[in-house]
């Protein structure tokens, strides 16, 4: 008699977008780590429950407390700590918001936020305290937000974000894509989205095959912090969303402790591009309240870029910004 070999089907992604780590116990056992030696806080999980997905928390080094994937998500006593200067909306959102699930604040872009959910809950968000609920309009009511787009010839851009705008089901996707193609001067489609890192199972066929369908170009922002967070699946995921003919780009967010190092910014660069995508943005920080422990200065990020533009051509060097609200634009410091 052959052996049988019980072969453990994957999971879909709609299961590992349900099936999250949401008890820290579980990730800190998972990690072989104990809370003793960790700067964790329960108070921290009130504000902003813990969130990982499992196909990202298997890319954490088992024993590390510093593993730079692991303080991207854990509840940090700090964040309890008031800091001057940090603030709920740091950034201004709530003023440019003209219809719930709107956002206009760059000439030519507007920004359109598909849902509040995550995979993730990163500790440093902006979003972190922004009123989801308020923001996650029904499909009749997007006609409003489509009215606006169509009202306004001069937006040729409609970013898709979030939240994580792929954690949405693809016939939500292709209905909000179908809109769109009906407004012919919007010419390009961007999506911001952390699923390809945290589930590349989101990057399916059924997927590919609607964002190969728009006649606008499509590109897809990936927000990658740390070289350690691509793996052969991501990698997977990455090759099938270009075979779809979608352009990749990375944003990074520069966290102390993390990648605030010329080595991780550098590995960084230099492992996207192979997977193809090139470095857009690297962020400062947003004072958002709770993220002090995750601050950069202004003057030690500036440094760095430097040191990065010595080391690699031009192409794989990201955007140092900053955002300061007021402001019309992305404040590129370098
Ligand atoms: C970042 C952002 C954009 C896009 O800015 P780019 O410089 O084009 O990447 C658009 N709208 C909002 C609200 C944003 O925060
Ligand atoms: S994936 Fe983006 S929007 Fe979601 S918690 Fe992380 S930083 Fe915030």
């Amino acid at each position: 008699m052959p052996d049988i070999i019980a072969l453990r089907p994957e999971p879909s992604w709609q299961d590992s977008l349900t099936d999250l780590i949401t008890d820290p116990d579980e990730l800190f056992q998972l990690l072989q780590l104990k809370t003793s030696e960790l700067p964790y806080s329960t108070a921290a999980l009130q504000d902003f429950p813990l969130r990982v997905p499992r196909p990202y928390a298997a890319r954490m080094q088992t024993g590390d407390p510093r593993d730079p994937l692991l303080l991207q998500v854990l509840p940090d006593l700090h964040e309890m700590l008031a800091y001057p200067g940090y603030s709920k909306d740091p950034v201004g959102e709530r003023h440019s918001n003209p219809l719930p699930g709107l956002l206009h604040k760059y000439q030519g872009r507007a920004l359109l936020v598909l849902t509040g959910n995550c995979a993730i809950h990163c500790r440093y968000c902006f979003r972190r305290h922004f009123p989801y609920a308020d923001n996650r309009p029904a499909r009749h009511e997007w006609q409003q937000s489509l009215d606006y787009l169509a009202g306004d010839r001069d937006i040729h851009e409609v970013i898709l974000s979030g939240g994580d705008p792929l954690a949405i089901p693809d016939r939500h996707l292709a209905w909000m894509l179908e809109q769109l193609a009906a407004l012919p001067q919007i010419r390009r489609i961007r999506i911001h989205t952390r699923l390809p890192i945290m589930i590349p199972a989101r990057i399916n066929t059924t997927l590919c095959a609607l964002l190969q369908k728009p006649k606008a170009r499509v590109s897809l922002v990936l927000h990658c912090n740390h070289a350690r967070e691509l793996d052969a699946d991501v990698a997977a995921a990455c090759a099938r969303l270009q075979s779809a003919g979608v352009t990749l780009l990375n944003q990074s967010v520069l966290l102390k402790g993390i990648n605030d190092n010329l080595a991780a910014l550098r590995t960084l660069s230099e492992e996207l591009f192979s997977l193809g995508v090139l470095p857009y943005y690297l962020h400062l920080l947003d004072k958002v309240q709770g993220s002090a422990h995750f601050d950069v200065s202004e003057t030690t990020a500036l440094a760095l870029l430097a040191q990065l533009r010595a080391c690699l051509p031009g192409y794989l060097v990201p955007r140092l910004a900053r955002e300061i609200a007021g402001e019309p634009g992305k404040t590129v410091l370098a």
